[in-house]
């Protein structure tokens, strides 16, 4: 026992030492080190060091939707590297893992969503986007047409490209440096992107981007028309219309895709996360039928895009599993379900809870927004996380442009009474910053 606890000391020490980690408070980690060091996952609970139990009401960062603890995803890793751990896919260099998981995800995608160019994650994915949309009108003899529009409130990642379409301010602030021809509109209104797009200029417009739900701004579900105006206004114009479903693809929303629940099919769909449940990291591009044989018809040099990692063998044979493990346990129709025991549970400890001003969701994206802009108290949703925290569920604050939120996406595993046992430590969690309060 002793021994155990000299060794999670020693770990903590190196860890504020030499551990420079992402997305974090530099000064805290510097001072405080890490809060938990994970060793262990099984399903949605995580285990630490000194052995403490917790929810993952996150799936880690909205990605291990299979859950936790899959061994036969750790048996594939093992198969395939020794088998053939690595090889190319530059030029005319193939593998099999890489090819059969472009077919089956040209299979599940929606519409004639058939070409798949792989990445390492999420941010890779949106700058493959960027530049190929770029690219597509370079080729099709319109060069001018290079300008990006996001949204308000969106998050598309950390290289210098998605950094630059991410709507939430702070992230674009971060470096006061940004790659030109990005540009923004409500999250909210079509109409927005219509005005937008004439004040730009339409000939000088390459695509628009959107998050089907938006995640990292605060879970906002969009209207249920706006999606098929925003692709009518893409095709009037004819702007390529790209989604990133790096949170929302593979089960999250209760569809395969969260695009489904709008009915309308984009010109190219960028994937990450749960392609992979985090065992592995992954992410991707899928383009059109039309947009695909159209580069191949227009392009004549070499694509000077590619990454080592694309089409990686033992990430797609990875994916490759978990998709079968996504698709053999109904874990979309698993989300659709829970998704409303979850959004039924918010809106009880709304009721019982004033300091929550509004819940909502979709499938196993959920949020609740606390009232504290109009207290003198500071954000809410902070110290909630911090009661969840000692109580055994961890989630993540939003406290962005005047947002007080708390978020949550559990595994899409996750069972109608672990689902009760995660709401009944946020009720508790709510009350004693509630009781707090007064
Ligand atoms: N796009 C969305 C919608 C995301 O939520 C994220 C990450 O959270 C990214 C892109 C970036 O993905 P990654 O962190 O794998 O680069």
């Amino acid at each position: 026992m002793i021994k155990e606890k000299t060794a999670a000391a020693e770990l903590k020490e190196l860890d504020k030492k030499h551990f420079f980690h992402p997305t974090s408070s530099i000064k805290q980690q510097q001072q405080s080190g890490p809060a938990f060091i994970f060793t262990e996952g099984k399903g949605i609970y995580l285990y630490d060091e000194s052995g403490t139990k917790v929810i993952d009401g996150m799936s880690s960062l909205w990605n291990v939707n299979v859950g936790h603890g899959r061994e036969e995803l750790g048996e594939v890793a093992k198969e395939q590297m020794a088998k053939l751990a690595f090889s190319s896919s530059f030029a005319s260099f193939s593998n099999e893992p890489a090819i059969r998981l472009a077919a089956k995800i040209a299979e599940i995608a929606p519409g004639d969503l058939n070409a798949v160019f792989f990445t390492s994650g999420g941010s890779e994915s949106n700058d493959t986007a960027y530049k190929l949309a770029r690219h597509y009108w370079v080729v099709k003899g319109q060069p001018q047409r290079q300008k990006i529009i996001s949204r308000s409130k969106s998050y598309h990642g950390v290289n210098v490209g998605a950094t630059s379409a991410t709507g939430l301010k702070p992230f674009r602030d971060f470096t006061n440096s940004l790659a030109p021809d990005f540009c923004y509109v409500d999250h909210m209104s079509p109409d927005a992107l219509r005005a937008r797009i004439e004040q730009e200029g339409p000939e000088t417009i390459a695509a628009f981007i959107a998050e089907p739900v938006q995640g990292a701004g605060g879970v906002h579900v969009a209207p249920e028309n706006y999606f098929k105006e925003i692709r009518s206004i893409c095709d009037e114009y004819g702007i390529l219309f790209i989604t990133d479903e790096v949170i929302t693809g593979f089960g999250r929303t209760g569809k395969l895709f969260g695009i489904e629940h709008y009915g309308v099919v984009p010109d190219m769909m960028c994937f990450a996360k749960g392609v992979s449940s985090g065992y592995a990291p992954l992410g991707g591009v899928v383009f059109s039928q039309a947009l695909y044989e159209e580069l191949g018809e227009l392009s004549t040099g070499t694509l000077l895009h590619g990454y080592t990692y694309s089409g990686h063998p033992m990430a797609c044979a990875v994916a490759l599993k978990n998709i079968d493990i996504i698709e053999r346990e109904k874990l979309a129709d698993n989300a659709e379900k829970r998704g409303v025991d979850m959004l039924n549970g918010f809106e009880e400890i709304k009721a019982a809870n004033p300091i929550i001003r509004a819940v909502r969701g979709l499938g196993l994206m959920g949020a609740i927004e606390f009232h504290s802009q109009e207290s003198a108290d500071g954000p809410l949703a902070p110290r909630v996380l911090a009661e969840a925290a000692k109580r055994g569920l961890i989630c993540r604050a939003v406290v962005l442009e005047g947002q007080d939120i708390l978020v949550f996406s559990p595994p899409l595993v996750i069972t109608n009474n672990e689902m009760q046992e995660m709401l009944h430590i946020l009720q508790a969690s709510v009350y004693a910053v509630e009781q707090s309060l007064q």
